[in-house]
């Protein structure tokens, strides 16, 4: 059909609304581990790859939020294509304890089927089991089951958390292999290929990238034990040694490149109805774990992780692809004390390893002994975050236990506050922007009955929860405060007007705004987040 010349000049000269031109054929959905705010204002002026182009073509909220407290990676992960927080999609922290489950240290991991036996905490069946809601994956093929749900990730936790109930293939770095939880899905021959490439890539040495004066400028080395020196680094690599590999770009860049191969291979945003693509960049939360994010190494990181973006972008380019991107972060993360405080940061420190439930339960049992079966008064997982009081514990007891517990904690000069299960079953969720929510409300959005602790302990700010710093962490995130909490959300398609609102969006909004997109309902009442009218067109 011939259009009338006019009408022709009008449609070519469309001009860019806060919606894609038509529904994409294909989401990326893209996760960069620990990818805070803070790290996104610091480099942005500075890239020029993918993360620059999709910054200068797309709509970027720069000062999001993983609005709740459980600024952890399966948790934040959980929140990103499911519209939920973490007290809707269960997965509460990376790990929590479960008193009822047999094995003997009574850790359930987030990503686990600790059904499966044998399994333990640390050697487990790969599986969604745990999360309560659905992902953008599952509600696409639930509308229509032509659709291709895809996840690739340098974690299995952030594969299985963005590509839910209804994965078709997900991939993982496990520490030892590429390996994938889905027994049953045949195994496209890129893999085969892919897995060959990177064992001959492992077992050649990696030599240290030259950094340029961007990264020179932060390279001031600062001791954080007797043996451990960060901050001058250039994250180089002995051959074979798959540890240090995933705190280095090679690992985003084999991540993308098994994602590319397989939206080659199986056709992705080719097919009949929209396919979905998660892509977890690991290597970031690595090397912030490793180095802390104010040094040389993350500052090598981030310009690695923008070029890989970039030379991804371009595949994607060439295969004529109709894909649209979104690229958030599970949480933040805080550098290092001993940086913090060079740099004026005078409250930073490392927290008490006394903080540790099990130490808090020696500090108890002088007034209550042990619980029965000599079990101690107290379990945990770390310092700060959820704390549980051991289940023999009933009525009058478990009543003083905890009373004495909180107020031991209260009294501790590196604890803000704590809130008991009841406290927080008394809140209401938050119902106000991310940037507003009081303590409370940040540990309710993550508050789940059945699998929170009996009482959470919040830190003071820049208290690192990392007591005592080994190789390969001396830094993390997890804490409620604004440095964990603030992520850069950025969405990214053709015919979409550029745009940086100010607005702090929530990651709980992703989903509904790629609803709007691709005119996906949603029902009522099971999303917590909201379509952002900056950047889809909403109900
Ligand atoms: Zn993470």
């Amino acid at each position: 059909m011939r259009l009338p010349l006019l009408a022709a000049a009008a449609l070519l000269a469309a001009p860019a609304a806060a919606q894609p031109a038509k529904p994409p054929k294909l989401i990326v959905a893209i996760s960069v581990d620990q990818l805070s705010s803070d790290l996104w204002e610091a480099y942005r002026p500075h890239f020029t790859g993918g993360l620059a182009r999709l910054a200068r073509e797309g709509v970027t909220f720069a000062s999001s939020y993983q609005a709740h407290a459980a600024t952890e990676t399966c948790p934040g992960h959980s929140t990103l294509l499911t519209g939920r927080w973490p007290a809707a999609t269960g997965v509460v922290a990376n790990q929590w304890i479960d008193q009822k489950h047999p094995r003997q240290d009574k850790k359930i991991y987030c990503a686990e089927d600790p059904n499966v036996v044998p399994s333990s905490s640390t050697d487990y069946k790969v599986s969604p089991v745990h999360l309560r809601t659905q992902t953008l994956g599952d509600l696409l093929k639930a509308r229509d089951p032509r659709t291709r749900n895809v996840a690739v990730a340098g974690k299995d936790r952030a594969a299985v958390m963005m590509s839910g109930h209804s994965a078709d293939q997900r991939w993982y770095w496990n520490g030892r292999a590429w390996a994938s939880d889905l027994v049953r899905a045949p195994e496209p021959r890129s893999v085969a290929a892919f897995r060959a490439a990177f064992a001959a890539r492992l077992a050649e040495p990696q030599p240290g990238l030259v950094p340029p004066a961007l990264c020179q400028a932060r390279a001031t080395p600062f001791q954080v034990t007797p043996t451990i020196t960060v901050g001058n680094g250039t994250l180089a690599r002995a051959a074979g040694d798959a540890r240090a590999v995933r705190a280095s770009p090679e690992l985003d860049g084999a991540t993308l490149a098994l994602a590319a191969a397989l939206t080659q291979e199986l056709g992705l945003g080719r097919g009949a109805a929209t396919d979905v693509l998660s892509v977890g960049l690991s290597a970031t939360d690595y090397v912030g774990h490793a180095y802390g994010s104010g040094g040389q190494e993350m500052c090598l990181q981030m310009l690695a992780l923008d070029r890989e973006l970039g030379d991804f972008l371009r595949q994607l380019d060439g295969m004529g692809v109709d894909y649209a991107v979104m690229l958030s972060a599970d949480h933040g993360g805080m550098d290092i004390p001993e940086r913090l405080r060079a740099g004026g940061v005078a409250e930073a420190q490392r927290a008490d390893p006394g903080l540790d439930a099990e130490e808090m339960a020696k500090r108890l049992a002088p007034s209550f002994g042990a619980a029965a079966g000599g079990r101690p008064l107290l379990l945990g997982t770390g310092v700060g975050g959820d704390v549980w009081l051991a289940k023999e514990l009933t009525g009058d007891t478990r009543a003083r236990v905890l009373a004495e517990a909180v107020r031991l904690y209260r009294a501790h000069p590196q604890v803000e506050t704590v809130f008991t299960a009841a406290e927080l079953a008394a809140t209401p969720l938050p119902a106000t922007a991310p940037d507003r929510w009081s303590p409370i409300e940040r540990v309710r959005a993550t508050f789940d009955p059945a699998r929170s602790g009996d009482l959470y302990v919040v830190l003071k700010r820049h208290v690192s929860p990392v007591a005592r710093p080994s190789a390969g962490y001396t830094a993390t995130h997890g804490t409620l405060w604004d440095h964990d909490r603030r992520v850069p959300i950025l969405f990214w398609a053709k015919g979409l007007k550029t745009a940086q609102p100010a607005a702090a969006a929530d990651t709980a909004d992703i989903l509904p705004t790629l609803a709007g997109w691709l005119g996906l309902p949603l029902e009522p009442g099971t999303v917590d987040g909201k379509c952002r009218s900056e950047a889809a067109r909403c109900r």
